[in-house]
């Protein structure tokens, strides 16, 4: 695992991950990945792959997973949590674990096997890396001059109502 050492209870929790990820097999509508968020050895949350029958493209298995977490938790930062993914997560719920500020990530099958059975994961990935120019999302636009002034407007007057000084994260 690329992140941190294996720990004893990971395969059991990976186990787990992975069982939700077969639920695909039976369950209409479902693709082959499961997700668990797990703190202090309790399993929290679990998530499968629901972006078909939700019709929602955000609805990955860790993504489910995070938002039943914050749901049960009341609560959107988990920090102390651990990621238990089937597989790999894609750019996606990778940055969503950033934005929970889990602790920890630990899957199973990697994007190249994600990628071998027909998922964009992988291509993703190397998506983010290519200059904007090179990326297939040809409508990517960023504009300069009045209209970003006023887009950035709306930002600073939000931060201006915060009860604390915001910290530029540069
Ligand atoms: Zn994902």
């Amino acid at each position: 695992m690329p992140f941190s050492p294996e720990i004893p209870e990971d395969h059991a929790f990976l186990a787990q991950a992975i069982e939700l990820s077969r639920h695909a097999l039976e369950d209409e509508g479902k693709t082959p990945f499961g997700a668990l968020v797990v703190i202090d050895g309790e399993v929290i949350a679990t998530g499968t792959s629901s972006v078909i029958e939700l019709r929602d493209p955000t609805a990955h298995a860790e993504v489910m997973a995070l938002r039943a977490a914050g749901s049960k938790l009341g609560r959107h930062l988990l920090e102390g949590a651990v990621m238990y993914s089937s597989s790999e997560p894609c750019p996606m719920c990778l940055v969503a674990c950033y934005w929970a500020h889990v602790s920890r990530l630990v899957y199973a099958a990697t994007s190249h096997d994600v990628a071998v059975n027909g998922f964009e994961d992988f291509q993703y990935y190397r998506e983010l890396t290519a200059p904007n120019s090179e990326r297939t999302l040809l409508e990517e636009v960023s504009v300069d001059g009045e209209t970003r002034k006023i887009a950035a407007a709306a930002l600073a007057s939000w931060a201006d109502k915060m009860p604390f000084p915001v910290e530029p994260k540069l």
